[in-house]
C-alpha cells in the first residue's frame, strides 16, 4: 500500500485509522499515496488552533507577521522543484499549468509581505478617520478592525491544491487568526506537502497552521461565533456549508466561491479584422487549454456579433487544433489531464448535456492522445461550440445554466449592433466572478462597465493598447478582488488589503479625543 500521508493538527503529525483514500495519477492511473483523517480529535484540533495558534500571532504585529509570510514564501521557493513534480504526478499538469498554481500561491505570499510590512508595528487598524457626535468635538466615533479570536477553516476545491491555499492563508495569517485548511481530497497530496515543509521550518507559531486531509465530516461542527470559514467548492455543497447550523445559529462569517458561468464580450463596433477580435481569439483559446479548463475564472460563453460567428468559429478552432493532449511528462504535450475520472465523466456528463441546444464547432475527440492511453489517461482536447445565430442563443437556456468545468466553452452570437442583447445574455448566467471585454473604442468600453460591474467580481478590460501588457482574462491577481455575486457564490477575497476586512471586526469606539488619540 502507498504512504498515508499525517495530519498537522494540535501541533502534531496525526494519521487517520483505516486505510484511507487513494489519490492517483490522471494519467497514469497509478495510486500515488493516501490521506484520511478517521478517528482525530477534531474539537481539540480546533481549540489548540484557536487558543494557542490564535494567542502567538495575534502577539504580533502585522510588519512581524508580514515578515512570516515572506519567509513562509522562501521556504516554498527552495522546494518548488518538489512541487512541480508533485503536481504532474497527482493534478496531471503541464509546467506552465503548474506554474499558475504554485508559483501563484508563492507570489500571492509575498505580495502580501510588503502589504503587510507597510501596515507597520501594530495589532489593529483604524478604519477612517475619527468622526464628532455633536457639536462638541471632544466626544467622537473611531471605527477600528481588530483580528478575530477565532479560526480560519477553508474548504477547499482541487483544482488549485497550492494558490487556493496561499491566496486565503496570506491575510488570513496576516491578519492574526490561525488556519485550518482541508484540501480536496483528489489533490490533496501537494497541499499538505507544502504544509509539511512550511511546518517543518519553524517559521509559523505552532498552531498557526494546521491540516485535515480526507473526509469533511465533523469540521463544520466544530466552529464557534467567532471563528470564519471559506469555501470553495461546487454550489451544491456551498448550500450544504450555508445552511449548516453554525452559521445558521452561531453567526460564523462564511466566504463562498462556487462554480461561475464566466464570458468574454467583443464589442458590437469591431470588424472582422480587428485587432480586439485576435486579441478575444488568443485569449479565449487560452482560457480554454489552461489547467484543461479547470479554472473557475476560466472563459464558458464567448459573446460575439452574429455577422463574426463563422469568423471566430474558424479562427479559434484554427488555434485549439495546434493545443497537443496528454501525459505532461512529454515536452511536446500543451495540456494535460483532468485531475480523476470523475472529472473526466462530468466533462462527458456536461457535454452530452449542452449538446441538444449547441453545434460542436471543434470536437475534442479530433485530439489523438500524445504519450498517454485513452482507456485509462484523464485527458480531453478542448471543445468549441456555438448556438449558430441570435435567435439560438436566446432559446438555448443550458449554456448560461451548465458550467462545465473542463476545457469547453460556447460562441454565442448576439443581434448585430445590439450591445443590450449581448448583455442580457451575459446576465442569464446570473452572477459570475469574471467577464472580460475586447474593442478598441475606449469610450465604448467604458460605457459597457457599469452594465456589467454589479452582476460580476472582476471586468477585464482588453483593448490593443494594452495587448501586451493585460494580465489575461482568468489569472487571478492578489490586487484585485476575487469573488462573485450571485451564482459565483457572493464570495470577495483578495483585492490586495481589502482581503483583510473578513478576519477582522469591525468596532465603533466612542469616546472622548484623549481617548482615541491613545488608541495605537
Ligand atoms: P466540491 O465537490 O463541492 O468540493 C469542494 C470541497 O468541499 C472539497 O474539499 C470537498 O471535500 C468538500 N466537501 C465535500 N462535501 C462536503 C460537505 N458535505 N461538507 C463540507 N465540505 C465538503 O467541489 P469540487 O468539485 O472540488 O470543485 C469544483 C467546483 O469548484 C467548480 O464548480 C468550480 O467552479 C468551483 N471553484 C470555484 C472557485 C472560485 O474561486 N470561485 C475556485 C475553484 C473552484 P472532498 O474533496 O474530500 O470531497
Amino acid at each position: 500500500m502507498t504512504e498515508l500521508l499525517p495530519n498537522y493538527v494540535a501541533g502534531q503529525w496525526l494519521s487517520g485509522k483505516g486505510t484511507g483514500t487513494a489519490l492517483h495519477d490522471p494519467v497514469l492511473g497509478t495510486e500515488l499515496v493516501r490521506v484520511n483523517a478517521e478517528g482525530l480529535d477534531l474539537a481539540a484540533a480546533f481549540a489548540f488552533a484557536r487558543h494557542n495558534g490564535g494567542a502567538a500571532l495575534r502577539a504580533l504585529t502585522y510588519a512581524q507577521r508580514a515578515a512570516m509570510l515572506g519567509a513562509v514564501g522562501k521556504v516554498l521557493q527552495a522546494n518548488r522543484d518538489a512541487y512541480y513534480e508533485i503536481s504532474t504526478a497527482n493534478c496531471g499538469t503541464v509546467k506552465n499549468d503548474t506554474a499558475v498554481d504554485v508559483d501563484g500561491g508563492i507570489y500571492t505570499l509575498g505580495t502580501y509581505a510588503k502589504l503587510g510590512e507597510a501596515l507597520g508595528d501594530v495589532h489593529f487598524m483604524h478604519d477612517g478617520d475619527a468622526t464628532r457626535l455633536g457639536k462638541d468635538p471632544l466626544f467622537q466615533t473611531q471605527h477600528v478592525y481588530t483580528p478575530t479570536r477565532g479560526v480560519a477553516l477553508f474548504i477547499n476545491a482541487f483544482n488549485f491544491p497550492s494558490w487556493g491555499l496561499w491566496e486565503k492563508a496570506a491575510p488570513a495569517l496576516l491578519s492574526g487568526v490561525p488556519v485550518i485548511i482541508k484540501p480536496a481530497t483528489a489533490t490533496a497530496w501537494l497541499t499538505q506537502r507544502m504544509v509539511k515543509d512550511v511546518v517543518d521550518a519553524g517559521i509559523l507559531p505552532v498552531g498557526a497552521l494546521s491540516i485535515i486531509c480526507g473526509s469533511a465530516d465533523g469540521l463544520m461542527d466544530q466552529l464557534e461565533p467567532f471563528d470564519v470559514v471559506s469555501f470553495t467548492g461546487s454550489a451544491q455543497t456551498a448550500a450544504l456549508i450555508r445552511s449548516h447550523p453554525a452559521v445558521t445559529h452561531k453567526s460564523v462569517r462564511v466566504n463562498i466561491e462556487a462554480d461561475s458561468l464566466n464570458s468574454a464580450l467583443l464589442l458590437p463596433t469591431e470588424t472582422r479584422d480587428s485587432e480586439a477580435v485576435a486579441l478575444l481569439v488568443k485569449e479565449v483559446a487560452r482560457e480554454m487549454t489552461v489547467k484543461s479548463g479547470q479554472k473557475c475564472t476560466a472563459i464558458r460563453r464567448v459573446l460575439i456579433p452574429e455577422s463574426l460567428y463563422d469568423a471566430v468559429a474558424q479562427a479559434l478552432s484554427a488555434r485549439l487544433a495546434k493545443t497537443t493532449v496528454g501525459n505532461p511528462r512529454n515536452e511536446s504535450v500543451r495540456m494535460g489531464a483532468l485531475v480523476n475520472r470523475v472529472q473526466f465523466n462530468s466533462v462527458s456528463d456536461g457535454l452530452a448535456y449542452l449538446q441538444p441546444q449547441t453545434e460542436r464547432l471543434h470536437d475534442g475527440q479530433s485530439h489523438a492522445l500524445v504519450d498517454a492511453d485513452p482507456l485509462i489517461a484523464c485527458c480531453v482536447g478542448p471543445t468549441l461550440l456555438g448556438t449558430r445565430d441570435a435567435a439560438g442563443s436566446d432559446a438555448a437556456d443550458r449554456v448560461h445554466d451548465e458550467e462545465v468545468f473542463g476545457p469547453v466553452a460556447t460562441l454565442v452570437p448576439y443581434r448585430n449592433g445590439d450591445i443590450d442583447h449581448a448583455l442580457a445574455l451575459i446576465r442569464r448566467g446570473q452572477g459570475s466572478l469574471v467577464t472580460s471585454l475586447y474593442g478598441s473604442d475606449a469610450s465604448a468600453l467604458a460605457r459597457v462597465i457599469p452594465e456589467l460591474s454589479d452582476s460580476h467580481g472582476r471586468l477585464h478590460v482588453v483593448s490593443p493598447d494594452v495587448a501586451a501588457l493585460h494580465t489575461g482574462h482568468g489569472n487571478v491577481m492578489p490586487q484585485s478582488l476575487h469573488g462573485g455575486p450571485g451564482r459565483a457564490g457572493g464570495g470577495e477575497e483578495l483585492g490586495g488589503l481589502r482581503a483583510l476586512n473578513f478576519y477582522h471586526r469591525r468596532s465603533a469606539i466612542q469616546a472622548s479625543t484623549a481617548v482615541l488619540a491613545n488608541l495605537n
